[in-house]
């Protein structure tokens, strides 16, 4: 029996692990992907204190050594279900079963879809939902990014470095993103902003060829595009879970600051709690929280 079990090894995740170690506590993360959830996808990371430019991927295996190498164990495998038998805690995957005296569900988010038709056929034939994995097939070629958030925008702009065109396609006029990477598209002569505006309709061959966009006037206007990049947010990965901790209507698990859920041992770090930032300096917040919580239950238990 590990004294605290982790879902997921994001930033939340893993930094959890960093602190449930320094406590001395037995550790296991379950990861059903690979180490470093979303932040991997992203480009360049200049928001982070200390590292002024790092990519998603240095920085997240930056925090996977140094877990590790405090002694955590990393398993890959899909967590499917919490069973709570009280003191102790029991997680199930596809094959296995482990135990645990508290656990730490930081799961993070997964893409959403655009949901328009054809979306999941064209899939690696013209539709990507990660720039930095799909950007470079697509050089001197013309690609829309959808989505108004920040990693729309940083799509765009790593896209802009590597394509002819780059379409901005936003429903409204107003970007939740931040403006100062509003204003460093706006610099670049190769991108196009189209707001008000939503992609209707996906036109291919064999691969993407063009997009319908509609505007708030009905207008529908056909571009020519060879990728369509979707940013249009996430959602979150708590499905498994909801037997044990309370959702909110957007499927959030409900918890304050302090990370603590509705059941006593379970706790929550990262993207996947009901939050007003998610940001990677919130998130790794979060998983230091979790851990003290953790720890503090655990010795009640004593
Ligand atoms: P987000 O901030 O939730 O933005 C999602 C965007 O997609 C919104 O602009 C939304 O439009 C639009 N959208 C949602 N559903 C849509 C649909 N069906 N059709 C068309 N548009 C749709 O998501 P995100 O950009 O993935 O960012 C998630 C979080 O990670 C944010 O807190 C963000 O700041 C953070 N993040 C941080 C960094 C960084 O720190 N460097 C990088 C990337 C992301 P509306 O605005 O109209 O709702």
């Amino acid at each position: 029996m590990y004294d605290i079990l982790i879902v997921g090894a994001g930033p939340a995740g893993l930094t959890a692990a960093i602190y449930a170690r320094r406590a001395s506590k037995s550790v296991l993360v379950l990861e059903a992907k690979s180490y470093g959830g979303q932040i991997i996808n992203t480009p360049d990371i200049e928001n982070y204190p200390v590292a002024a430019h790092i990519s998603g991927f240095d920085f997240a295996t930056k925090i996977y050594e140094q877990a590790t190498a405090l002694g955590a164990e990393v398993v890959y495998e899909k967590a499917v279900e919490i069973i709570d038998h009280g003191n102790e805690k029991e997680v199930k995957t596809e094959n296995n079963s482990y135990k645990a005296k508290a656990i730490i569900i930081a799961t993070g988010s997964e893409n959403r879809k655009l949901g328009v038709d054809g979306e999941d056929e064209l899939v690696g034939r013209g539709i990507s939902y990660c720039a930095t994995c799909d950007g470079a097939f697509y050089r001197k070629k013309n690609v829309a990014v959808v989505g108004g958030g920040n990693t729309a925008l940083e799509d765009a702009l790593y896209l802009a470095d590597i394509a002819e065109k780059v379409y901005l396609i936003h429903r409204r006029d107003e970007f939740r993103g931040e403006d100062a990477n509003v204003k460093a598209l706006k610099a670049r002569g190769n991108v196009e902003f189209v707001l008000n505006s939503q992609v209707i309709k996906l036109n291919a061959q064999k691969r993407l060829e063009s997009i319908d966009v509609q505007n708030k006037n009905g207008e529908i206007r056909n571009i020519e595009v060879n990728g369509l990049f979707v940013a249009v947010g996430r959602i979150p990965e708590n499905q498994n879970f909801a037997k044990v901790v309370n959702l909110d209507s957007a499927g959030y698990i409900i918890a304050g600051e302090d990370c603590v859920t509705n059941a006593k041992g379970i706790f929550v770090a990262g993207d996947n709690r009901v939050k007003n930032v998610r940001q990677l300096v919130t998130a790794t917040a979060d998983g230091a929280v979790a851990v003290s919580e953790a720890v503090k239950y655990i010795n009640s238990l004593a």
